[in-house]
């Protein structure tokens, strides 16, 4: 499934992100930047410890608090396809009331901003903060495809973002909410 927004294009696939071959990658990773289960996981075993030395610099560094909620860094893509490795945090699922739907959106939009700063021309994205972290998957899907939307109308210098689904459900889901927001080539 692919939508053209301005001159930018999005594209939805399933898939395992560490596989994808796009400039950079998103991590769902958690405050502390140090690896985890999920999709964090993935991507530290399969890009190597350089990528965690990086983390780790950065944890001692600008952000020694953890990383906020919302927010965005850069790393090298250590051993993965992808040059580089962008790590946000998602929001926890807490009900809904406690300003997760704008902090997933900042989640999105922060990495984009800074795959911009870099010169990046095309990104792949999992689906941030619906496993561990609980979001439900249709609210989760909306406001990912609203906040990259809007983003690219912001950034024509990104070429292309990947939505890359790890389920089949979740691919159907993300079609569907597509649907109702995009217009399909
Ligand atoms: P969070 O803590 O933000 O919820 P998780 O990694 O637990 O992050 O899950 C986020 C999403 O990533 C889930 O929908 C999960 O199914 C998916 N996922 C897990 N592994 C991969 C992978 N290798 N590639 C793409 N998506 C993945």
């Amino acid at each position: 499934m692919e939508f053209t927004i301005q001159k930018s294009k999005i594209r939805i696939v399933k898939g395992d992100i560490t596989e994808q071959t796009t400039d950079a990658i998103v991590n769902a990773a958690n405050r502390s930047l140090l690896g985890g289960g999920g999709v964090d996981g993935a991507i530290h075993r399969k890009g190597g410890p350089k990528i965690l030395e990086e983390c780790r610099q950065m944890h001692t560094g600008q952000w020694s608090g953890g990383l906020p909620t919302g927010k965005a860094v850069i790393t090298t893509g250590g051993d993965l396809p992808s040059k580089y490795v962008i790590h946000t945090v998602g929001p926890v699922w807490q009900g809904g009331k406690q300003n997760e739907a704008r902090l997933l959106a900042e989640a999105y939009a922060n990495s984009l901003r800074v795959a911009a700063a870099k010169g990046l021309r095309t990104i792949a994205f999992p689906s941030i903060s619906t496993g561990a972290y609980g979001y439900p998957l249709e609210k989760a899907a909306t406001v990912a495809l609203k906040a990259v939307g809007e983003a690219l109308k912001e950034q024509s210098s990104i070429a292309e973002v990947v939505f890359v689904l790890f389920s089949e459900k979740a691919l159907k889901i993300y079609v569907n909410k597509s649907r109702e927001f995009f217009t399909s080539d």
